[in-house]
């Protein structure tokens, strides 16, 4: 048995990829692939309105919100961000709490006025924690405000919604959609690069409140224009049919798991269990606040960090892969998105425990 903790590209559903081989070489009875056939195709067409309508519902998305498919993943959607919702002129808030903000923030400064960050992470006794509220500088006039609600490589999460922000909220969800129920009528806009929680990479799914679209914007390319996008059914050019059609699996599984809910609570249940085990550990350690612990990406170090490629080793050994930590801050994470199941969790912690046991 193997579990896959890769950050992204991610493991997927068994069952999903099953399903698709099963249906690889004929798609619908048609005799041919789903990649083989017209996205104009009545059968495809249908296929992905159904896509949209299974998102809609699992995410409960207000009818006055566009859901769009779209390329280029999350950072895609960095650019696509300012050219929609701001002008180039405007002043946009970004929160800094973390690798993927900081590369979302230095896009953003291409196309608008001036990126105003209104605060990002501090250092406090119980680890690493985002700057509370009260703390941020927040600008008058911002045009939206940003942040990354599941900071990835960090592994830093902002749990709350920052509710005193008066500006349209845009969210990076690239890897905690889906995870939990959220209320999306608070959100300008959520986008999300689709090779964790959803599907495929270089796939990107954008809700998009409409009303926004109604403002004066910048020039933007067709391909990454949201009005024009939703106008098309997000079929302006060709889109990434494959891709498209997987990520529609998913939410079919997603459905017949309980949906959301479930979720929320299958991922809650499987990050207590890593934390309280690295908690009690004297051989691991995390270095995220507990009030700010990402549930979907679990980052930890071994306090004797020679061990660590033997531990890589001896993982991938029991067919624990991809727990590498991002190259930028090394140690291991465990990415733990809809997909991986609580035995898979299970499973890590008694390797990790063993493994401490004999190196301890
Ligand atoms: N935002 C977040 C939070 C991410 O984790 C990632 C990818 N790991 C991206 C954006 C960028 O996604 P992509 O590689 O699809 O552009």
């Amino acid at each position: 048995m193997i579990y896959n903790f890769s950050a992204g590209p991610a493991m997927l559903p068994a069952a999903v990829l099953k399903r698709a081989q099963e249906e690889l070489l004929d798609w619908q009875g048609l005799g041919i692939s789903v990649m083989e056939i017209s996205h104009r195709d009545p059968a495809y067409v249908r296929m992905a309105r159904q896509a949209e309508q299974d998102l809609r519902e699992l995410m409960s998305v207000p009818d006055d919100y566009h859901v769009l498919f779209l390329h280029g993943g999350g950072r895609g959607q960095f650019a696509a961000v300012p050219q929609n919702i701001a002008t180039s002129s405007a002043t946009v808030d970004y929160l800094d709490s973390g690798i993927w903000s900081g590369y979302a923030i230095r896009e953003a400064e291409k196309f608008v006025g001036r990126v105003n960050v209104v605060g990002g992470r501090v250092q406090t006794e119980q680890g690493t924690a985002i700057a509370p509220f009260e703390q941020w500088q927040l600008s008058d006039d911002a045009a939206y405000f940003h942040y990354c609600p599941n900071e990835t490589v960090d592994g830093i999460a902002l749990h709350q919604l920052p509710t005193q922000v008066t500006a349209p909220i845009v969210a990076d969800m690239s890897s905690n959609i889906l995870s939990e129920p959220l209320d999306v009528s608070r959100f300008g806009v959520i986008y999300a690069g689709a090779q964790k929680n959803i599907g495929p990479s270089g796939f990107a799914i954008a809700i998009v409140k409409q009303s926004l679209l109604t403002q004066p914007q910048q020039q933007v390319s067709t391909i990454m224009d949201y009005a024009a996008q939703a106008a098309d059914g997000s079929m302006y050019n060709t889109p990434n049919t494959f891709a498209w059609y997987l990520s529609g699996l998913v939410f079919q599984w997603l459905k017949e798991q309980g949906g959301v809910a479930e979720m929320g609570r299958i991922n809650a249940a499987k990050a207590a269990l890593l934390y309280d085990f690295i908690d009690k550990s004297e051989f691991y350690q995390n270095r995220i606040h507990p009030d700010f612990r990402s549930r979907m990406n679990v980052p930890f170090q071994l306090i004797n960090e020679q061990l660590d490629a033997e531990f890589l080793r001896q993982a991938e050994q029991q067919g624990l892969m991809g727990l590498k930590g991002h190259r930028f801050v090394g140690g291991m994470r465990a990415s733990i998105y809809n997909a991986m199941p609580l035995a898979g969790v299970q499973t890590l912690v008694e390797f990790m425990q063993h493994f401490a046991e004999k190196n301890g």
